[in-house]
């Protein structure tokens, strides 16, 4: 009698005091399945309409102006409730719904990038070599290189002509379109690059797309691979080969997103990494009515190269925007920020049982356990790291859990293994008290990317509550 008594106190104080993890799927409320499949189901159309900063901006305006966001021009009126929105040279979008409190105490941000790692076009590309036609690249981001291989590749972009027309090109998602891709060496023929360090086996140099292989016909000059593809892009499009020094190329994965699993209980695509925490901040923000506090959704670019130009989160084009918002109520910006909270809603490494070595499991991001919190980012002794204090973090804790929002802790594999950051040292660094947060990703910056169903809704329904807070 006495040692069951024990147990079940030590079973009781087990209950009250330890922090236990439960797979989100055991804490699902009646209801959820359905919601969270309905919302995956928008999540990938997102996915598929925007495959590079430039098309999920397009995709966001059609989004946002259906749901009543009006373009801001500086000057306007601004009163509770109204949506606006404005888009920064094509490739990055703030978006606001005006709240009932004045901006002097602060407004609600949840801020995510919208570009993906990439193979670019270089400035001077196409060549012909032994009657093939290539493209050279210069990638963008963090890439493993031999992961871009022997994939079917999409060429998307602009080329900006010098009488200012800029045309869109998007080859490899309509019907019919042909696709691209790198080719890499047989097996056969592989032992002296086999004997390789996985990073240097594929050089940069040697990611080169093949484009065509058809001569043109009835001449006997040089280059006639090259000249055909030539005279294809300048029917298409009325380009000459100069016109790619003005134009930005970018070659990604020809992959639509699509369920994984027997259980269909993730999605494979290209661009999680952070179209995911980006069309959840947009979801959670068009669904707004009336907040108390101003909710801004801020889609960056350039967040895989540094955050850095024009239109990345170090861009004084977010703190314009909030200076004009600020300054139609006669609230000084940087009283705006002190107050401010941000959420920079930035994926997370999913702790991945194949390589368990890298990854410290206690803290790690498990897939299908939430939404994952990360009070610091950063490499080798949290270099690079925002670092939000308890203080945040414990606020962030009170505001999912009243919002029943499935959530864990998050770090980014073990001490000294790596690392890696986002644009919360940017956010933070302007005087607002920010903590990041995201999905947990599998195979993050490979050509296709998977994550859990449940994490994705659930960091929509964490981005709602963040907005909603008081
Ligand atoms: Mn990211
Ligand atoms: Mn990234």
């Amino acid at each position: 009698m006495d040692e069951q008594k024990e147990v079940s106190r030590g079973e009781q104080l087990r209950k009250a005091l330890c922090y236990e993890k439960k797979n989100g799927y055991d804490r699902l409320q009646p209801g959820e399945l359905e919601a969270l499949e309905a919302y995956c189901a928008g999540y990938k159309q997102f996915l598929d309409a925007g495959k590079t900063e430039r098309e999920c901006v397009d995709r966001t305006v059609a989004l946002a102006e259906a749901s009543g966001f009006r373009r801001y021009t500086r000057g306007m009126d601004l009163k509770a409730g109204d949506k606006v929105y404005l888009v920064n040279r094509d490739k990055a979008i703030m978006l606001a719904v005006m709240g009932r409190k004045s901006l002097s105490e602060g407004v609600n941000i949840c801020a995510a990038h919208i570009d993906s790692p990439r193979l670019d076009l270089k400035q001077n590309p196409l060549y012909e070599i032994d009657d093939l036609a290539f493209l050279k690249t210069h990638y963008y981001g963090g890439i493993r290189k031999y992961q871009w291989v022997t994939i079917p590749l999409e060429l998307h972009g602009v080329i900006a002509l010098k009488n200012g027309q800029v045309i869109r090109v998007s080859i490899g998602n309509g019907e019919g379109d042909p696709l691209f891709t790198i080719d890499d060496l047989l097996p056969h023929l592989g032992v002296e690059q086999s004997k390789k360090p996985l990073g240097e086996a594929i050089p940069g140099e040697s990611l080169n797309i093949l484009v065509g292989s058809r001569p043109l016909a009835d001449d006997d000059g040089k280059d006639r691979v090259k000249l055909l593809a030539l005279e294809l892009l300048n029917r298409k499009y009325g380009i000459t080969e100069e016109d790619f020094i003005s134009a930005e190329l970018s070659a990604v994965p020809a992959f639509c997103a699509c369920d994984i699993g027997f259980d269909r209980s993730l999605i494979g695509a290209y661009g999680h990494d952070d179209r995911v925490c980006a069309y959840a901040s947009l979801a959670a923000l068009l669904q707004l009515d009336t907040p108390e506090r101003t909710a801004v959704c801020m889609l960056a670019d350039k967040e895989e190269i540094g955050s850095e130009g024009v239109s990345g989160m170090k861009s004084a084009a977010f703190d314009t925007f909030m200076a004009d918002l600020c300054s139609v109520q006669g609230v000084l910006p940087r009283v705006c920020y002190e107050h401010s909270f941000c959420l920079s809603a930035d994926v997370t490494a999913a702790y991945d049982p194949n390589f368990a070595d890298v990854y410290e499991k206690r803290n790690s991001a498990l897939v299908n356990y939430g939404v994952g919190l990360c009070k610091y980012t950063g490499a080798r002794g949290k270099s690079g790291a925002s670092d939000a204090s308890a203080e945040i973090v414990a606020y962030i804790r009170r505001v999912l859990d009243e919002a029943g929002v499935i959530w864990q802790m998050a770090e980014l594999g073990k001490v000294d293994a790596g690392g890696g950051g986002t644009v919360a040292a940017y956010m933070a660094e302007r005087n607002i008290d920010t903590l990041d947060a995201g999905v947990p990703v599998l195979s993050m910056h490979a050509p296709f990317e998977t994550v859990g169903k449940l994490d994705c809704y659930m960091t929509f329904k964490g981005m709602k509550a963040v907005f909603e807070a008081v």
